[in-house]
């Protein structure tokens, strides 16, 4: 069994401007914490996975083609991180999947897929669905408060993700701790 950190992509590893759709790989922007993070948590054991809601594809606005061609470029950017697997739902909200973010499913395939322990794993997303979807996958929830994060925190007060950290740094600092007394 691997430990694993799951992560949310815009807003919590690149830069999410408030109702735009990213669909051009030169429009990534990571901040400034995404690298220095991932690198702590892959030498620390951790594999790292990319769980993402991609609804602009269900609304039509770019085709699954462009979000491979977007997620091929951020794993250069990553280099030399290794990002294990890279999951997205192209579907829109009203489509009613059973793949969308809080639905645990795209998790729980990873985590089959892998042999994941789950309860040593841990998501870090800036949603409260991401809050909710390590919760139904078993893992800890780390919710930054970068992007929605903090309006998420305020709007939805019975959240109660297992840590709130103000960047992805932070988050990644406090799963190294809270990993080493499980
Ligand atoms: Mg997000
Ligand atoms: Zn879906």
């Amino acid at each position: 069994m691997i430990k694993a950190v799951f992560l949310d992509r815009d807003g919590t590893l690149i830069y999410e401007k408030p109702g735009v759709y990213l669909s051009d790989p030169n429009q990534v922007r990571l901040y400034k914490s995404t690298k220095p993070a991932l690198s702590l948590l892959s030498k620390s054991g951790f594999k790292l996975f990319i769980v993402s809601n991609q609804s602009g594809i269900g609304r039509g606005y770019f085709t699954a083609r462009e979000v491979n061609a977007v997620h091929a470029h951020l794993q250069n950017l990553l280099r030399p991180v290794h990002i294990n697997d890279i999951v997205f739902c192209p579907h829109a909200p009203q489509e009613n999947c059973t793949c969308r973010k809080p639905l645990p499913k795209l998790g729980l395939e990873l985590i089959q897929k892998y042999h994941i322990d789950p309860t040593s794993s841990y998501m870090i997303g800036d949603k409260k669905a991401d809050v909710q979807f390590g919760h139904a996958l078993g893992c800890k929830s780390v919710l930054v408060t970068t992007a929605n994060g903090r309006h998420h925190l305020q709007k939805y007060p019975d959240l109660r993700p297992d840590k709130v950290a103000t960047n992805l740094l932070n988050a990644a600092k406090f799963i190294i701790a809270d990993s080493e007394q499980l």
